[in-house]
């Protein structure tokens, strides 16, 4: 088994590791900056830094102005943007968006990927992708889809409400996952300025670095013409799919950055802080926890590592990315927390960037399916197999 990089993807770390030290770390604390994220303005002038150093979007297809980076090279290169709360903004692969240009990509019409993801891509617009609804509707459970699309001639008409929908507030267009007559889920691109599609509420939520933060939506008697349906009627759930397992070790890879950085910032504390006539980390008990930062940190790294060689190989990687994205949200929480304790009062104050990791990462366990889960679909799966293992 070789760990090596190739020289191509060492190249693309070390560019984008000196672009978010250089050019995004001193913009940390810009005042457009809001508990809702970024700004517009802000995510435009940190788009505009990563244009320059062709830096945007690298995720992307060649055909729509990317690099078309393989997963494993995604993985390195994300991890990288999320050491900064800015970085995944300013290279254009924050979620929703990331997941969205991924899923276009592969699924979207010519017409479509012209009107809507070209200039997503290009980081001239924003999206995003609305499938959670208030109770009784889907949360972590798909089949409870409650939003409606009837046919109505040429067009579906949308009833429904969504909420948690990030970077809806400012967002240009959504795909929207409805249940349609078949029973079945279908995705339906619509612009969000088209009468029917209401934005109700932000939610204010823990973290703050999503542009546009979290919102609430009301469609009502939206009517969506079928040429703006997102491949095929009946295959939102299949698509879901090919969307969510890249898009959670996409989080996987960026929350990896953050922790690294929160690490990386506890660590230069306990060198440089005194307690009891000695440095901060030659306390065992402070040591050991900077050690089992690096111990998680590496098993994060491998399973990302993993699940992206499976997918590059041309596997699903269902299981892969699902156990990915438990070992990722629960290990980088431990990292985040234990270097919040060694900062002391500094780790949860806002003048240091840990504190804002640490609120920000939270969700994690939640989104992209909740860690519960992710195990249940796995202890089926173990369940489901032979009782003895062949030889
Ligand atoms: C920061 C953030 C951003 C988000 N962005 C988006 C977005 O852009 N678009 C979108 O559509 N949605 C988004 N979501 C919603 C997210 O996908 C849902 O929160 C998630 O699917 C869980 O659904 P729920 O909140 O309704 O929790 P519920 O379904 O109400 O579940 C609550 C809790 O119950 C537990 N639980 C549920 N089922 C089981 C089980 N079988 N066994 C054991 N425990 C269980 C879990 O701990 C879960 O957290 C976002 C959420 C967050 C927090």
């Amino acid at each position: 088994m070789n760990f090596e990089l190739s020289e191509d993807i060492k190249n693309l770390q070390t560019q984008v590791r000196r672009f978010i030290r250089e050019e995004i770390i001193p913009m940390e604390n810009d005042p457009r900056q809001t508990p809702h994220g970024p700004t517009e303005d802000l995510r435009s002038e940190l788009v505009a830094l990563a244009r320059s150093k062709d830096l945007l979007t690298l995720h992307a297809s060649t055909a729509m102005g990317g690099k078309g980076l393989s997963h494993v090279a995604k993985a390195v290169v994300f991890e990288e943007a999320g050491y900064s709360p800015l970085g995944p903004t300013a290279m254009n692969i924050h979620a929703p968006d990331e997941g969205n240009i991924h899923l276009m990509d592969l699924v979207a019409s010519d017409a479509q990927k012209e009107r809507w993801l070209r200039p997503l891509a290009e980081g001239r617009t924003r999206s995003c992708f609305a499938m959670t609804e208030p109770a009784p509707g889907t949360g972590s459970d798909p089949s409870m889809l409650s939003t409606t699309a009837v046919r109505d001639g040429d067009d579906f008409v949308i009833n429904g409400h969504k909420w948690l929908i990030t970077g809806v507030t400012g967002a240009s267009f959504a795909i929207i996952m409805a249940r349609t007559e078949d029973d079945n889920a279908t995705m339906f691109l619509t612009d969000t300025d088209k009468p029917g599609f209401t934005v109700e509420r932000m939610m204010d939520s823990m973290d703050s670095c999503f542009t546009g933060g979290h919102g609430v939506v009301r469609l009502d008697n939206l009517r969506v013409p079928k040429e703006d349906i997102l491949g095929e009627v009946g295959k939102g759930f299949r698509y879901a799919q090919v969307r969510l397992a890249p898009a959670r070790l996409t989080h996987c890879m960026r929350w990896l950055g953050a922790a690294q950085r929160a690490h990386d910032e506890a660590s230069h504390y306990a060198r440089n802080r005194q307690s009891f006539g000695k440095r901060l980390g030659d306390h065992q008990g402070v040591g050991f926890m900077l050690a089992d930062n690096e111990m998680d940190m590496l098993t994060i790294r491998l399973s990302i590592l993993h699940c992206a060689w499976v997918l590059d190989s041309g596997g699903r990687g269902n299981v892969e990315s699902s156990m990915a994205k438990v070992i990722s949200s629960e290990g980088i929480w431990r990292v985040i927390d234990r270097s919040v304790q060694i900062l002391g009062g500094q780790g949860v104050s806002g003048e240091n960037i840990v504190e804002r990791i640490f609120k920000d990462a939270r969700g994690f366990r939640i989104y992209d399916g909740p860690n519960e889960v992710h195990r249940m679909s796995l202890a089926k799966k173990i369940l489901a197999r032979e009782d003895i293992r062949q030889a």
